[in-house]
């Protein structure tokens, strides 16, 4: 599927924009996937042939100089190719199941190429640092956070807020607590302060020592 919009001129290797701007043919995507795919029902022991197109859903869509032999399905053509696969006759029998049974067991919800370098709470660098150039040198006057590298001027509250946004996207599975949060930013002193923040920003639950915000 593509969401291109605006008029295309096909040229062989590339589509160009009426400016002459040049972007890649899809076709050089839809060849590897369909070949991945085929290799993969191969793999899984199914006889099912691939018919790869490329759909174009965007009807602010103009393709010139389309040769007519290209798997392409444009706006205009849309309906006509969805009527054409409704006419075909399909009877879903066991091996197919089988086979969709195997797709879902081998979907994979988190890409493989996400690749996170290990990290722990207890020796990861505590510490608030400046909005700008990420500097830990950072001192607070008043309401003030102001990093002493850049000199940039950031409200202590709104630096508290950012650093929980951090630490939440960092441990995910911690509650928010004021002892967290104090730690985690090191640089303000009262705890009192960092509470107020949270519990202005945050809705609390549970009381004392166990309340934590979310
Ligand atoms: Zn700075």
């Amino acid at each position: 599927m593509k969401n291109f919009e605006g008029e295309y001129v096909y040229d062989g290797e590339y589509f160009k924009t009426p400016s002459g701007l040049a972007i890649q043919n899809p076709l050089d995507q839809l060849k590897r996937s369909k070949l991945m795919l085929s290799q993969l029902l191969q793999s899984l022991g199914s006889k099912l042939t691939v018919e790869a197109y490329v759909i174009f859903i965007n009807p602010q869509f103009t393709l010139y100089q389309t040769p007519p032999d290209l798997p392409f399905i444009l706006p205009t053509q849309l309906n006509r190719f969805l009527s054409k696969l409704d006419q075909k006759p399909s009877l879903l029998n066991q091996s197919h199941k089988n086979l969709a049974d195997k797709l879902i067991s081998l979907h994979q919800t988190e890409s493989p190429y996400t690749q996170l370098p290990a990290y722990e709470y207890e020796t990861i660098k505590k510490g608030m640092t400046c909005c700008k150039c990420d500097s830990f040198a950072v001192t607070i006057v008043g309401k003030k956070l102001i990093c002493d590298k850049c000199g940039c001027i950031e409200l202590v509250t709104v630096a508290v807020m950012r650093n929980v946004e951090e630490f939440k996207l960092l441990f995910p599975e911690q509650k928010i607590t004021t002892n967290v949060i104090h730690e985690w930013c090191g640089v303000v002193d009262s705890r009192k302060r960092i509470s107020r923040v949270l519990g202005k920003n945050l809705k609390i639950t549970g009381l004392g020592q166990w309340a934590f915000y979310e």
